[in-house]
């Protein structure tokens, strides 16, 4: 259910509102590059799950991005938002009747590459982690593939949504524009390699998709963006910490040998982990057992 905590007006509401239900053996390229669970637990609790307005503003930016773009004019050689669905018994019999489905934002055949726009966050580009857009980009490319288009590239244009002009100044590492794309090849290995993981996924996903809700795969540290536990080594009144360690027992014998020889004047102060993903961007959350153990068992949230 859809609740609107901030008492937004009704044309935002009414956006957000979606009576999406998934379709049953079907399922989109951005929605296998989920975890297991994830996208289990979605589906199963998909009419019972509660989400704010809010919570959704920046997805209703980004689709609002997209509607702009897709009543803009196409170039002669490019198809703009054409809808794929492949089924998926060429992979393996196990997988007939299963659907992969998605949607490109722009195929440019004379350039045999596909196009994405993102909306994000600059981070994502100071860390330089694409794998998620090369997959999701070499998906569709496979999709195209299967109804005769040849592809051979990728291209994401992303704008950063919370770019900072002064920043840019200043800092040299920071992205220097609001708009940056990212090119990616793809080679015949890559499209074989393809195959085998979308071919895992399906395989995966429906080995699970009956199985109650504490038999699916735990998500791991990766996939639930998760930071380690931090035994941070500080004096004893200070905030900033000496030292960092990821092992409690080096940081025991670090604090023992530092307190040994200048007194009893440091401590170690625990900084608990935390899971990005599970905390901030998945809305199944509560219906998942890691999380209600991890964070609402012990009264957290
Ligand atoms: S809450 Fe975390 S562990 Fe549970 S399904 Fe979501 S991402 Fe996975």
């Amino acid at each position: 259910m859809l609740t609107n905590k901030c008492n937004l007006p009704e044309p935002i509401y009414n956006f957000l509102k979606s009576d999406y239900q998934p379709k049953e053996k079907q399922y989109s390229v951005t929605t296998i590059l989920n975890p297991t669970r994830q996208i289990i637990l979605k589906r199963r609790y998909n009419n019972a799950i509660d989400q704010d307005c809010s919570d959704l503003i920046w997805t209703m930016l980004g689709t609002a991005f997209h509607l702009v773009l897709e009543n803009s004019k196409a170039g002669d050689n490019q198809l703009q938002e054409e809808y794929l669905k492949q089924e998926l018994s060429c992979l393996d019999d196990r997988l007939k009747g299963y659907y992969l489905s998605g949607k490109a934002d722009l195929l440019d055949i004379k350039q045999k590459k596909i196009i994405d726009y993102k909306t994000t966050s600059s981070f994502k580009f100071i860390k330089k982690d694409f794998e998620d857009y090369r997959l999701q980009l070499l998906i569709y490319a496979w999709l195209f593939k299967k109804i005769g288009y040849e592809v051979n590239k990728g291209e994401i244009v992303a704008i950063l949504r919370d770019w900072q002009r002064s920043k840019a100044k200043f800092d040299k590492s920071y992205p220097q524009l609001q708009v940056q794309t990212i090119t990616f090849e793809f080679t015949d290995k890559d499209f074989e390699d393809i195959e085998i993981y979308i071919k895992n996924r399906f395989l995966e996903i429906k080995a699970y998709e009956d199985k109650p809700d504490n038999e699916l795969p735990e998500c791991t540290m990766e996939e639930r963006w998760a930071s380690p536990t931090i035994y941070a080594i500080k004096k004893i009144g200070n905030k900033k910490a000496m030292k960092l360690h990821e092992n409690e027992k080096e940081a025991i014998d670090h604090l023992k040998n530092l307190n040994s020889k200048f007194g009893d004047i440091y401590e170690i102060e625990v900084r608990e982990s935390c899971d990005g993903r599970c905390e901030n961007y998945c809305s199944c959350n509560k219906y998942c057992k890691y999380y209600q153990e991890k964070y609402l068992d012990k009264g957290e949230k």
